[in-house]
């Protein structure tokens, strides 16, 4: 991971940079600040910085030998340690029994939370932590010559998780480094760590990330108008991670809107051609955005159908925006019992559908195709 990959975080990173520099790299770094501000991600790219043969004033090169590992996170010198669970087939678990799930969980998932690597590892329900035996590991790695580059470089995740004995011999290292070592603890919670550790390390507080800068990621990741483009930046506070999850689950209001919008008036009027565009519009977004789309739709369906069918309830229907209440005014009158009962089923047969990652322009199509017949359905 190179810093360009980094969101904002300028001043840290020639910070970093200045370090290596000068030759003043603290054996022991403690990277905390709130959540989502990258903390993780910027110690990757450190570590890769200065291990990296053909680096420039601002960032690794990206294509050196050193470099191509690190982009893998095969680089026999770069260490992980990080809370893992008891399974079955692990009794006494160490980081490197999770290495690939570790791998796919860094380079492939966008939000580098506790939660969401759990979801990848803890299948069986178990709790989290650093165990007493993955100190022994540390300590077999760390004494170990370095395989090829001039540092050796131990990133810790979320040393708070650790047990006693484990810190303690952890603290040792830390006190007495075999040379040329980093460590880089990357904490969510500093104040938990074991007193000893922290007052051995140099703290590094990572601030959140500057909102121009979220919002400029954010755009080269999701399609959204400027408006919402506004509003989540806003609300996540520079937690990219609470981008996401505010995008992904559906809290997108104005865009699932706009879709919505538009199938519906294209289904009305059979435009079929205009249809398969709309389908391959749909097929770009991830399966999260889909997903999140057909759950706003099944809510549109059952307001519109309330809206037209039960008067009296009108009031108690508040859940409408002033665009989604313009709209449905007409629409609702489409929506009746001869066809809710089919438009939802489709609709959750094309949520589970995408969730079982089944093709999703066959999905939506068959969905769009579905649902110009049931649009004309006849109320009575
Ligand atoms: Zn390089």
């Amino acid at each position: 991971m190179q810093f360009s990959k980094i969101i904002g975080q300028q001043k840290i990173i020639k910070r970093f940079i200045n370090t290596v520099n000068t030759g003043r790299i603290s054996h022991a770094q403690l990277l905390h600040g709130p959540a989502g501000s990258g903390k993780l991600e910027l110690a990757i790219a450190y570590a890769q910085y200065v291990s990296c043969t053909n680096k420039s004033d601002t960032d690794s090169c990206g294509v050196c030998p050193s470099c191509n590992k690190y982009e893998k996170l095969i680089h026999p010198d770069l260490h992980f340690v990080y809370p893992v669970v008891r399974t079955k087939k692990f009794a006494k678990p160490i980081s490197d029994n999770f290495s690939g799930e570790w791998r796919n969980f860094i380079l492939k998932q966008k939000k580098h939370r506790l939660d969401v690597w759990l979801e990848q590892i803890a299948t069986e329900g178990g709790q989290a932590g650093i165990f007493a035996h993955e100190s022994s590991q540390i300590i077999r790695k760390l004494s170990l010559k370095t395989f090829e580059a001039e540092y050796k470089v131990m990133v810790i995740w979320l040393p708070e998780k650790m047990n006693q004995s484990s810190a303690n011999k952890l603290l040792k290292m830390i006190e007495e480094p075999p040379m040329k070592t980093l460590f880089l603890l990357v904490s969510d919670y500093p104040e938990q760590i074991i007193n000893t550790i922290r007052s051995r390390s140099q703290y590094v507080k990572i601030p959140k990330i500057d909102d121009e800068s979220l919002a400029q990621r954010i755009k080269e990741t999701y399609q959204l108008n400027n408006n919402e483009l506004t509003r989540i930046t806003k609300l996540a506070n520079g937690d990219y991670f609470k981008a996401i999850d505010t995008i992904e689950s559906g809290d997108n209001k104005d865009n699932n809107f706009n879709i919505f919008v538009e199938l519906m008036r294209l289904s009305f009027s059979a435009k079929i051609i205009e249809l398969t565009k709309w389908v391959d519009d749909i097929s770009k977004l991830g399966r999260e955005q889909q997903k999140a789309f057909l759950k706003y739709s099944i809510k549109m369906f059952r307001e519109n159908f309330i809206y037209n069918n039960s008067p009296s309830e009108k009031e108690d229907l508040n859940y409408f925006s002033t665009d989604e209440e313009t709209f449905s005014l007409k629409f609702s009158t489409f929506i009746h019992q001869n066809n809710i009962f089919d438009i939802y089923e489709e609709f959750n047969k094309a949520h589970l559908h995408i969730e079982r990652n089944g093709m999703d322009k066959i999905i939506f199509l068959d969905l769009a195709l579905k649902l110009v017949k049931l649009l004309r359905r006849k109320a009575a």
